[in-house]
């Protein structure tokens, strides 16, 4: 039986729910996306013939501001995945206390199978699709799986185009030239990077006694690991969509991810070029990785990893979610029985937000940052969150992801009570 993306992503909210007092009103108007646009997008394609991609763009909840939430090209893109996203921004952004409510937009298609000309008609014409739902005090774009800079500055230009103006803060994660921000592309695994050093103490640990294993090594795991290796921790094994490798004694990731730029799969990595040398590897299955006896797993691919079928075989006493949604909820309890520490996606992954917000900021006032002030800006913000969501865990006697939505249920109420409730109107 497939379960709904955002039916599982309630059943976080519905558990949050028990330890707050907040209106009822709050409850029910959470549960429900305020807006979900779905678009078709005729294609030109490299060969003259005519293809329609089918894309989304949902936004969730408004009450803390403009809504704010990636741009996904997958094949299994979909309303529900989408809706779920959007939910999950929702709270990220209150976690981080963003004045921004959440959204999230996708193309459904395989965009290794585009070329880039085609990329770029696609993008335009998503923008095309979208830009009466989007603008910088509606709702504001950012790149997630399969997007980057160059995709978000296409988007920028053609917004541009339609408006007869130029509005750079329509999206975020632009190229540096265009507007983006020092620090934005590294952000996500950064403030990952900062959760886990603040949080290390805590577990009695130093880096170098701390073995990781990282799932996906795009934008966020990538650089996460690399961040990682170059602060003393033993990254032992990295994969992407084609597999894995494990060295139990440690990967060299600055090579990892010079041969898997090079080419574009990490299976290649130590069996090709330079570093093919003596280091005492083997190829594993991304099933595999998740199951390696390893102090701290980071899956950073995509949703729906960790599930009730697997969470047994999970070994790592520690999980960093550094993908949005990568343990599902029926997950949760046996990871929980189990002693399992979970550090929730929405805490852990929102550096990308809150890089997007300085980022939004900084298009809005003319004023740009060094990467200096975005990083120390980036390090406050994980840091205070983290302990308050490490503090309400403590307090409640709850898992850091159930402390994690609390915390933003408090914000999100604060917010929808101040423009009346039915405690309000009826009292
Ligand atoms: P990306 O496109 O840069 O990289 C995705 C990586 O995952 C690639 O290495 C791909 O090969 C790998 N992958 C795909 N399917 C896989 C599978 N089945 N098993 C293992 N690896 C697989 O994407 P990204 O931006 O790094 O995003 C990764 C995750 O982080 C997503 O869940 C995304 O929503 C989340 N995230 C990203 C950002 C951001 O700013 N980039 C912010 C917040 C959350």
């Amino acid at each position: 039986m497939t379960i709904s993306l955002l039916s599982d992503a309630n059943q976080r909210l519905e558990k949050a729910l028990q330890y707050v007092t907040i209106d009822d009103d709050v409850a029910t108007r959470l549960h429900y996306p305020k807006a979900s646009l779905v678009v078709s997008i005729p294609v030109r394609m490299d060969d003259g013939t005519l293809r329609v991609f089918q894309g989304y763009r949902v936004r969730y909840d408004d009450s803390r501001g403009p809504t704010k939430g990636g741009v996904r090209y997958h094949p299994s893109v979909s309303l529900d995945e989408v809706q779920s996203l959007a939910f999950w921004m929702t709270f990220k952004c209150a976690v981080l206390n963003l004045p921004f409510g959440g959204a999230k937009g996708g193309i459904t298609l395989n965009p290794k199978e585009l070329s880039k000309f085609e990329l770029e008609r696609l993008t335009r014409g998503y923008v095309d699709a979208i830009a009466d739902f989007i603008g910088p005090d509606i709702d504001i774009p950012a790149p997630d799986v399969y997007t980057n800079p160059m995709v978000m500055g296409w988007m920028m230009d053609q917004y541009n185009i339609i408006r007869r103006k130029l509005v750079p803060a329509v999206v975020t994660g632009k190229p540096i030239t265009m507007g983006g921000s020092l620090g934005r592309e590294t952000a996500t695994a950064m403030g990952a990077f900062f959760v886990m050093q603040r949080a290390l103490p805590w577990l009695g640990r130093t880096p170098a006694e701390t073995t990781v294993a990282v799932q996906g090594f795009g934008n966020a795991g990538a650089i996460i690991a690399e961040l990682l290796y170059h602060a003393g921790y033993r990254v032992v094994a990295v994969s992407d969509s084609k597999g894995g490798v494990y060295a139990p004694q440690g990967l060299d990731i600055p090579s990892v991810r010079q041969i898997k730029n090079a080419n574009q799969e990490i299976k290649a990595v130590y069996c090709t070029g330079t570093v093919c040398s003596d280091v005492d590897h083997e190829v594993i299955s991304n099933e595999q990785l998740l199951e390696l006896d390893v102090d701290v797993l980071v899956p950073a691919a995509l949703e729906n990893q960790i599930t009730s079928s697997n969470a047994h075989h999970i070994r790592a006493p520690f999980i960093f979610e550094v993908a949005n949604g990568p343990i599902t909820s029926d997950a949760d309890p046996i990871l929980e029985e189990r002693g399992i520490q979970v550090f929730p996606d929405i805490l852990v992954n929102a550096g990308g937000v809150t890089v997007s917000y300085f980022e939004w900021v900084q298009n809005r006032s003319g004023l740009y940052w060094s990467l200096e002030e975005v990083n120390g800006r980036l390090e406050t913000s994980m840091n205070r969150e983290t302990d308050n969501i490490w503090a309400i865990a403590k307090d409640l006697h709850t898992s850091l992801r159930t402390a994690a939505y609390v915390h933003a249920l408090n914000r999100l109420g604060d917010a929808i009570k101040a423009k009346g409730t039915r405690d309000f109107y009826m009292n």
